[in-house]
């Protein structure tokens, strides 16, 4: 069968593994990350609640005579995809078990699969993957030229994450339960890569630390694979950016010193203990800070994410946030408006949450009153000024800066409203 396999602008590695899959049942697989209508099914690879809105997208599988299959993280909510998208099904959980039987035999009767028959919803629960080794994922010949922060590709190590947080995905769609590769899959996985010409590989998986877990950390398991791998690529060209900051200590940060480019992303979200609370990130601002000075010490370079316009988030616990960037001169930051991703915990507080109380939606009135942006694009837009005056080397900021990030502030803003008309719309699915 030719299949053809579509993961919008960027070539997401769950659509590389199925690709491979299916590869290895005899199938004749295209992988593009433009929409293309050539295969006997097709597959639509989406990681974004947004894409769902894209026309493009939409018109595209409007427009399809071959059957449309849609995976991904947007699969948690399936009524939404198949209300939005006139695809075939939804795979609602992890691909891998189900994949073949989808596209050999149809929908009916597969585990973790919702479509439309007599104008209902036919859903089943999926079963779940015990075992994440995986064939060789279909790696397309222009991957080497493609740069997601600065890598070329995120490989997963494992699935999971011990960790709570109310607007992340992570533990709804992978489960909290820590499932790790073999290392000789990776290995074998990330020689291919550097075979066909890849260089800079990402480890992913939430937090990185977390490979190998059984009941604790398994700091052996990582530092090995860490070892391994900085072997085959060379330390300038792998990384492991995102950490939990409770989740490292002296030899994991020496690792990460000794083996990769030697920077790590804490997810801080916030300087406000009361807002770290909401969002269920189980640490504490004291705990953020330690994660920043412990690296530092190690040599280690620091960036970090946080949050801002969470729903009840206060002007005061905004302006603690600011102070802790001040202490903490990380060598890099992004800002993200609080987006309620479709079956995480933010959502239903997104729902529940007065319109008065979130800042997306409040006029802002203080000092960007001029630019016409709500409370939680000015605060995006000021935490990423601020961001660059309290670097190490602080950056001037210039007029070509300034209005980057404005723009990035109300984009972001203008986005995450339309996230929020869809939850509306769904409301009862999210
Ligand atoms: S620690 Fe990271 S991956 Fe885990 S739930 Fe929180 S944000 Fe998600």
């Amino acid at each position: 069968m030719k299949i053809q396999i579509i993961s919008p602008g960027v070539y997401t590695y769950g659509s590389m593994v199925l690709g491979g899959i299916l590869r290895d049942r005899g199938h004749s697989v295209d992988i593009s990350k433009d929409l293309r209508r050539d295969g006997d099914v097709i597959i639509l690879s989406l990681f974004s609640t947004l894409q769902l809105l894209d026309p493009s997208i939409r018109e595209f599988v409007s427009k399809a005579e071959s059957p449309v299959y849609c995976g991904g993280p947007v699969g948690i909510c399936p009524e939404m995809v198949l209300g939005e998208l006139d695809v075939d099904a939804v795979a609602m959980g992890e691909g891998e078990s189900i994949i073949a039987m989808l596209v050999e035999n149809g929908p009916e009767g597969i585990p973790g699969v919702a479509y439309r028959k007599d104008g209902k919803i036919i859903r089943s629960e999926p079963s779940g993957v015990d075992v994440i080794d995986h064939a060789m994922p279909l790696f397309p010949s222009d991957l080497p030229a493609q740069s997601v922060r600065g890598a070329n590709v995120y490989i997963e190590t494992h699935r999971g994450c011990l960790g709570g947080c109310t607007f992340c995905q992570v533990p709804r769609f992978f489960g909290r339960n820590i499932r790790s590769r073999s290392l000789e899959n990776i290995v074998a996985e990330v020689r291919e890569l550097k075979r066909m010409g890849v260089k800079r590989v990402a480890v992913s998986g939430g937090t990185a630390s977390l490979f190998g877990y059984r009941n604790s950390l398994n700091k052996d398991a990582f530092i090995s694979m860490l070892r391994e791998l900085s072997v085959i690529l060379g330390k300038r060209n792998l990384s492991v950016p995102d950490m939990r900051v409770d989740l490292v200590d002296d030899e994991i940060l020496e690792a990460i010193r000794e083996c990769t480019i030697g920077w790590l992303f804490f997810g801080f979200e916030s300087g406000s203990d009361r807002m770290l609370k909401l969002m269920r990130k189980g640490v504490t601002v004291r705990d953020n800070m330690r994660a920043v000075e412990l690296a530092r010490s190690h040599g280690v370079k620091v960036g970090g994410s946080f949050i801002v316009g969470y729903p009840g988030e206060s002007r005061e616990d905004f302006e603690q946030t600011l102070d802790f960037m001040e202490e903490a001169m990380l060598d890099d930051v992004f800002v993200s408006i609080a987006e309620p991703i479709p079956g995480t915990p933010l959502a239903r507080v997104a729902l529940d949450t007065p319109s008065e109380d979130n800042p997306l939606f409040c006029e802002h009135s203080g000092a960007f009153r001029a630019l016409k942006i709500s409370e939680a694009e000015a605060r995006c837009f000021e935490m990423m000024l601020h961001g660059e005056s309290c670097k190490p080397v602080p950056r001037a900021i210039s007029e070509a800066l300034y209005s980057t990030y404005l723009n990035e502030a109300r984009s972001q803003g203008e986005d995450i409203r339309k996230v929020y008309g869809l939850l509306n719309k769904y409301s009862e699915f999210v």
